[in-house]
């Protein structure tokens, strides 16, 4: 089932989920909802926050472009996206290293807004399966990029908060247009 996904300024955006225990039934649901929502939304993640739910879930799918990443392991072993994609993950934990890299993103809770954000083009996200695994996911590009972002939502972060302060001047009247309509 498609969900509404939720708009900034929505203060479900803010706050920090909490971990997901027991998985349910209701978190399978979830889920399964949420994948179907970021579909027809044609976005690469979502988390559960942005359809209204402050759990620690989020989803993320990059195998559109396999190019995006040069490297893909997954508990030490070589996968690749269509291995792990539309990936479910729970209760992240981010390393972060190697050089910062900018790049263009976007959020489907801020829809016609783009902007430019550095972030640490490598990562090493140590997360939950709702079967109850854990897995040590390396990567890098949009996949890293990805995986930052959503975990980011599960914290109350917004890719709104990563902006350099130019960008964020810029987008200022947007934003007030939003808290008018959304808020
Ligand atoms: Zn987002």
């Amino acid at each position: 089932m498609i969900r509404p996904i939720v708009f900034y300024p929505d203060p479900v955006l803010r706050q920090v989920a909490e971990p997901v225990g027991e998985v349910t039934a209701e978190v399978r649901t979830l889920a399964d909802d949420m994948i179907e929502t970021m579909y027809d939304a044609h976005g690469v993640g979502l988390a559960a926050p942005q359809v209204g739910v402050s759990l620690q879930l989020a989803i993320v799918d990059v195998s559109h472009d396999p190019e995006c990443i040069s490297y893909l392991r997954v508990n030490g072993e070589p996968a690749t996206l269509d291995d792990v994609c539309p990936i479910v993950f729970t209760n992240p934990e981010l390393e972060l290293g190697g050089a910062r890299d900018t790049d263009v993103e976007g959020c489907l809770s801020f829809p016609d807004l783009r902007g430019d954000i550095t972030r640490p083009f490598e990562v090493k996200a140590t997360v939950q399966t709702l079967d109850g695994d854990t897995l040590v996911i390396e990567t890098d590009g949009l996949f890293a990029r990805a995986i930052q972002h959503e975990t980011d939502h599960l914290f109350g972060k917004l890719f709104i908060d990563r902006m350099s302060s130019a960008k964020k001047m810029s987008i200022r009247r947007q934003l007030k247009e939003m808290q008018q309509q959304y808020g």
